[in-house]
C-alpha cells in the first residue's frame, strides 16, 4: 500500500457496487436511544415501511422483511416456493447467478444453469428453447439476476415473463434485484414477476443487515403447496404479521428500520422515476470517461453495449496489475475506494489485478461522479497508465447538458 497522501484526509468516498454511500439523514436517523419495541413509533410505522418498499418495487402485492443481506434473501425466497428435488432453471450471467443456483442446491433443488457467460446478456432464445422442450413442466422456477453486479450486465426480466406466457410455461419467474432495485427501472407487477429479492445495502442506501423477499399470490399459492417450509425463513407470518414480532420472527432490526424509513423517504421525495433518471444519466457519463480513456491503452468495458449496461455498477479492465495500482493509489491518495473485479480470476492469480467496478448507485450526485471520474484520472496520470485523453470533459458534457 502507498504511503498516506495528505489529500487522502477529508469525506471518503466508497465507490464499489455495494454498500453504497449512506445519506446523512439515514445514518441520523439511525443514531438514537434503543426504542420501544413493544408500543408506540416502531411499532406503528411498519405498515407505512412496507408500502414504501412496495412501491419502490411497484408492486401492491407483498413484502417480507429479514434480517440478513442478500444471500439471506437468495434463500428465504428460495425456502418458501422450492421443496427438495424441484427443478429449477438458473440463467446466469455472471457470479451473482452462480451464488443463487448454489443456494438452491443446498436446499436440495435441481438445479440447472444457462450460463451465458461474463460478458453477455441472457439469450431469450435459448432460454425459449429450453422451456418449449420441458413439455412436463418439471422446471418450477425461472431464476435470473436482473444487474449481475459482477459482469455489471442487465437482463431483459419482462422478456422471460414474455417467454413464459408464449410457452404456456407454469415456472414462477423470480429476479434477483439486489443491485438494481433503486436504481434502474423495475415494474415486479407489470413485468409478471412472482418473486423479487433484494437487500438494503446497495439502491436503499442502508447498511447492509436487511433483506426483502417480495411476492405475488402466484408464488403465495406454491408456498401454500409446499409440505414443509423453514420456520424461520417463512415469508407468511412476516408479510401478514399480526404482531409486531412477526415481521421480523424475532427482535426487530430496531434502527435499520429507522434508517430505512429515512432511505424511502428520500427516494419517493425525489421520485421513482426521477431516481431511474438520475442514474441513467450518471451512468452516461461514467461511461463517456471510460469510452475516452480506452480510446488509448488498455481500458476497457466488460460489457461492450451500452443498451445492455447496468445504470448501477460498471465492470472495467485494465492490463493487470494496472487496476488493482489505480484501486490502491486513489484509496490511499485520495480516500477513494473503488470496487475489485468478481467473478473474473480468483483473488490469487495475476489476472485479478486486471479489474475492477465502479459503484455508481444510490446517494450519488454529478458531483459525486465528476469526482470519481477526477479521482481515476489523477490516478492514471500519477501511475503513468496509458489512457486515451478527454474523459473528464466529455462526462461533464452529460452531466452539464442533462
Ligand atoms: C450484492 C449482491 C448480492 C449479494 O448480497 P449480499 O448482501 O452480499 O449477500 C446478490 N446479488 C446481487 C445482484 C448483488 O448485487
Amino acid at each position: 500500500m502507498t504511503k498516506q497522501s495528505k489529500l487522502a484526509q477529508g469525506r471518503s468516498y466508497l465507490a464499489i457496487p455495494g454498500p453504497s454511500v449512506m445519506p446523512d439523514a439515514v445514518l441520523s436517523a439511525m443514531h438514537r436511544a434503543a426504542p420501544n419495541i413493544y408500543e408506540g413509533e416502531l411499532v406503528e410505522m411498519m405498515p407505512a415501511l412496507a408500502a414504501g418498499l412496495k412501491r419502490v418495487a411497484r408492486t401492491d402485492r407483498h413484502v417480507a422483511m429479514y434480517i440478513s443481506n442478500g444471500h439471506g434473501a437468495w434463500e428465504a425466497a428460495l425456502s418458501n416456493v422450492i421443496a427438495p428435488g424441484d427443478r429449477v432453471l438458473v440463467l446466469a450471467t455472471g457470479r451473482f447467478g452462480h451464488g443463487w443456483a448454489e443456494m438452491a442446491t443446498g436446499l436440495g433443488a435441481e438445479v440447472e444453469i444457462l450460463d451465458f457467460g461474463r460478458n453477455a446478456p441472457i439469450d431469450l432464445a435459448q432460454v425459449a428453447e429450453r422451456l418449449k422442450a420441458d413439455t412436463g413442466h418439471q422446471i418450477k422456477a425461472v431464476m435470473a439476476v436482473h444487474v449481475d453486479t459482477s459482469s455489471s450486465v442487465r437482463n431483459d426480466v419482462p422478456g422471460l415473463r414474455r417467454l413464459l406466457d408464449e410457452a404456456g410455461h407454469p415456472a414462477l419467474l423470480m429476479a434477483d434485484c439486489i443491485a438494481s432495485l433503486g436504481c434502474e427501472r423495475f415494474e415486479m407487477d407489470a413485468w409478471g414477476v412472482d418473486v423479487m429479492v433484494t437487500a438494503s445495502q446497495k439502491g436503499l442506501m442502508v447498511p447492509p443487515g436487511m433483506a426483502f423477499v417480495f411476492f405475488n399470490d402466484r408464488a403465495e399459492e406454491v408456498r401454500a403447496r409446499l409440505p414443509r417450509v423453514s420456520r424461520y425463513w417463512d415469508w407468511s407470518p412476516r408479510a401478514h404479521a399480526e404482531e409486531f414480532y412477526q415481521y421480523h420472527g424475532g427482535t426487530a432490526p430496531t434502527h435499520h428500520l429507522y434508517g430505512l424509513r429515512a432511505a424511502l423517504d428520500i427516494i419517493h421525495e425525489e421520485g421513482i422515476e426521477q431516481v431511474w433518471q438520475r442514474h441513467a444519466t450518471l451512468a452516461r457519463a461514467v461511461w463517456a470517461a471510460c469510452e475516452a480513456w480506452s480510446a488509448e491503452g488498455s481500458l476497457r468495458f466488460n460489457i461492450e453495449d451500452r443498451a445492455l449496461r447496468s445504470h448501477a455498477v460498471t465492470a472495467l479492465r485494465l492490463q493487470a496489475p494496472h487496476a488493482t495500482e489505480l484501486r490502491d493509489w486513489v484509496q490511499s491518495n485520495l480516500g477513494l475506494t473503488l470496487g475489485v473485479g468478481l467473478g473474473m480470476a480468483l483473488p490469487g492469480e495475476p489476472a485479478w489485478h486486471g479489474f475492477f467496478r465502479l459503484g455508481h448507485m444510490g446517494h450519488v450526485n454529478g458531483h459525486m461522479i465528476m469526482g470519481l471520474l477526477g479521482g481515476i484520472e489523477a490516478g492514471l496520470c500519477a501511475l503513468k497508465i496509458d489512457h486515451g485523453p478527454g474523459a473528464l470533459q466529455t462526462a461533464a458534457e452529460v452531466i452539464g447538458g442533462a
